[in-house]
């Protein structure tokens, strides 16, 4: 093989590895937003199934207030009732005193009720709490895991660009220029083997045999006639 081209064969596997590095990098961003947007809604529903429990418990106390004012009320009829010694009052005592016992039994039977509600609420809230907590855990690890994986890209991709920079000093300018030009318009790979025997293994179009004896004479490098990539011949 010719050795410029052997040389960029290997700045072409660094290449390939450094975008892969660079690629997986960008991708971390995205994740570590996608893990903290799942623990705020989490959390936020979280919250929201504890506000809805504070609700019915609120509503609840409300009608407890009110049972007793109804309560405070029939004491003070049967005050009324006891100091009373006209017969009309005594009889409107009792009617008021009926009509608050009724208020308050419908009021107690809404209660119920709501203590139903709460405690159903309650169970969702501290159901909802754990998984929470769970996806916390799941959270704080994978957040770990990207951190730890974000450094050693980052050092790969300082080593590898090292090596790139390196290699590229010892490629003819005009080959590099050539490689870097391919790559740049294929935007995968720019150096490829011929694979069975007349074809471009970019491509996968036949290359014309001219092209192929020029790969294998091993004199200047070729290039695949539908394409342009760099072929080159491998022993079979
Ligand atoms: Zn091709």
């Amino acid at each position: 093989m010719l050795p410029s081209l052997e040389q960029l064969l290997i700045l072409q596997e660094r290449d390939v590895r450094l975008h892969r590095a660079q690629k997986e990098l960008s991708l971390i961003p995205t994740e570590e937003k996608q893990i903290a947007s799942r623990l705020a809604s989490q959390s936020a529903h979280f919250e929201s199934l504890k506000q809805q429990a504070r609700h019915i418990e609120s509503e609840r106390k409300q009608l407890e207030l009110q049972v007793g004012a109804k309560e405070e009320a029939i004491r003070k009829f049967q005050t009324h009732q006891a100091q009373t010694k006209k017969n009309d009052e005594y009889q409107a005592m009792i009617h008021e005193i009926e009509r608050a016992r009724k208020d308050i039994d419908e009021l107690e039977e809404k209660e119920l009720v709501l203590m139903d509600q709460y405690d159903a609420a309650q169970k969702e809230v501290q159901a909802e709490g754990v998984k929470v907590k769970e996806y916390e855990r799941i959270a704080a690890n994978h957040q770990e895991e990207l951190k730890k994986k974000k450094a050693v890209l980052e050092q790969q991709i300082k080593d590898l660009s090292a090596e790139v920079a390196e290699l590229q000093k010892q490629v003819n300018p005009a080959d590099l220029s050539g490689y870097r030009r391919i790559l740049q318009s294929k935007g995968d790979i720019a150096i490829v083997p011929i694979v069975h025997g007349n074809t471009c293994n970019g491509c996968h179009m036949k290359i014309t045999q001219g092209t192929v004896a020029i790969a294998k004479s091993d004199t200047k490098i070729a290039h695949c006639d539908n394409c342009g990539r760099i072929v080159y011949w491998t022993l079979p």
